[in-house]
């Protein structure tokens, strides 16, 4: 109908930046899709709720997709050819994937990265007391949460305990229909006058986090702290723990809600742990569905991304830049350092992780020129931080250009974003850690609603179009 557009009209459709909505993008095909997708990441999410969890069901698709550990490659003194498909599990909480390509690794690799750790309740080393014929467990939170958002809600418990011969044993407790849950309490209205006047970061105090766990008392009128006992004698009967197990224990506290669709529509999706999982299962799933490519592809799932990716599992680990070693080293006849050099400074990353999606309900703390919207596909984010950039690595405009070209040539809709209004906030991804290695990084992820509270919500076009640009990247990026 151009015919009928004024010469204006025609100008502003050459000259406008505007986005799109991937609903009104898409043929009935990928609409088909983008609810298999999603119903496979719903029932991902939940049963990965946490790292070791993720890791854990990673590694079982990956084993199904021909995926094999790199220390059996390494044990068996083999070399890696192109088309071999190799990944390595980290201490039980990261796992880096990688599909070898026809390229010499000199030319660097193509890599897509994210998180796999969520802003949860970590139980304290020593976490059990009594109080009133009631038992708690005292929390330490983990990551950037508002404390008021995890009172009230059923809780379920996540984790591993080291026992004193050394053993362990791993706990879900909340996950199943009939399983007991867990919760924290919170004041009734008619007695919180005080409570309500208190500013929202301190009506709920992180010490007050404490999860209610029983109130049963052990019948022997000889001892104290009936209830605690009673508790005790549970755990034992069950885990054949005591006390002091929990002081070598990794226990998380997380929401015991099932993923869902979200809308009358079921666009959405809510869940917990959706930042970063919705870019760690989009990245995991572009990797595993990987045939004949060029350059070679890595996928990297790292922990402790909430804290600052510290630690041997997080991403300033030497995780990465081992497992990239291992792969030159396997792969060709004389290992260097400088080949690895080579290949990481021509490497190029997607930086998973997800943006901050404009909020109709609090619009006064984002740009709208500049932050994402849900619903509007994969969003590119050249710079996070906070105070002037502070802390970001900033992607070169260049690279910013060819995954613009390369996503624009494969029809995965997208969009910019930055993390809110400037000098409202801020905050960083792993992006940093791996442009300090040299290679070309850009933040590329999902945008959340509710980002870090205990029920997450994203797009399921947004999530299909995640894993679509992914898989684009790892394929094409030259
Ligand atoms: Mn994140
Ligand atoms: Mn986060």
């Amino acid at each position: 109908m151009s015919e009928n557009k004024t010469t204006g009209q025609q100008l502003s459709e050459e000259l406008y930046y505007n986005t799109s909505n991937v609903w009104n993008k898409i043929s009935d095909e990928e609409s088909n899709q983008i609810s298999s997708f999603s119903e496979d990441y719903k029932k991902f999410l939940d049963s990965s709720k946490t790292e070791r969890e993720f890791v854990k069901e990673a590694e079982k698709l990956a084993k199904a997709r021909g995926f094999v550990s790199i220390e059996n490659i390494i044990n068996s003194n083999t070399a890696l050819k192109q088309g071999m498909k190799v990944y390595r599990v980290l201490k039980n909480k990261a796992i880096a994937l990688a599909v070898i390509g026809s390229k010499p690794l000199e030319q660097g690799i193509n890599l897509v990265g994210a998180h796999i750790d969520s802003p949860r309740l970590d139980l304290k080393p020593n976490p059990v007391y009594e109080s009133r014929d009631m038992v708690f467990l005292k929390t330490h939170y983990y990551g950037g949460i508002k404390k008021y958002q995890w009172v009230t809600i059923p809780l379920s418990m996540h984790g591993i305990i080291i026992k004193k011969d050394g053993s362990s044993v791993e706990v879900v407790i909340g996950e199943d229909e009939n399983d007991t849950v867990f919760t924290i309490t919170d004041l009734l209205p008619h007695l919180a006058a005080g409570q309500m006047q208190k500013k929202m970061s301190e009506g709920i105090t992180g010490e007050g986090l404490n999860i209610l766990s029983g109130s049963i008392p052990y019948n022997d009128e000889k001892v104290k702290e009936k209830v605690k006992l009673n508790i005790l004698k549970i755990l034992n009967e069950k885990y054949g723990i005591v006390e002091e197990d929990f002081l070598s224990a990794e226990i998380e506290m997380v929401p015991a809600f099932k993923a869902k669709d979200v809308g009358f529509d079921k666009s959405m999706v809510g869940a917990y742990g959706q930042d970063d999982r919705v870019c760690a299962y989009t990245s995991l799933r572009s990797i595993l569905d990987l045939e004949n490519i060029e350059r070679t592809a890595v996928c990297i799932l790292t922990d402790k991304e909430e804290i600052g990716s510290m630690g041997n599992t997080g991403a300033q680990s030497s995780f990465l830049e081992n497992f990239i070693a291992d792969i030159c080293a396997l792969s060709l006849s004389k290992y260097t350092d400088i080949v690895l050099r080579r290949c990481i400074i021509n490497s190029k990353m997607l930086s998973a992780d997800v943006g901050a999606a404009i909020d109709p309900n609090y619009e006064n703390v984002y740009d709208k020129l500049n932050s994402p919207f849900i619903g509007k596909g994969i969003v590119l984010v050249k710079y996070t931080g906070a105070r002037g950039k502070s802390g970001s690595s900033d992607a070169n405009a260049e690279f910013m250009g060819a995954v613009r070209k390369l996503f624009n040539d494969n029809s995965i809709v997208w969009q910019t974003g930055e993390l809110g209004k400037v000098d409202e906030g801020g905050g960083g991804t792993v992006a940093q850690f791996m442009a300090n290695m040299g290679m070309e990084v850009i933040d590329c992820g999902v945008a959340v609603l509710s980002m870090h509270s205990p029920f997450e919500v994203t797009s399921k076009a947004d999530i299909y179009m995640a894993y679509k640009a992914y898989k684009t990247f790892l394929e094409k990026m030259k």
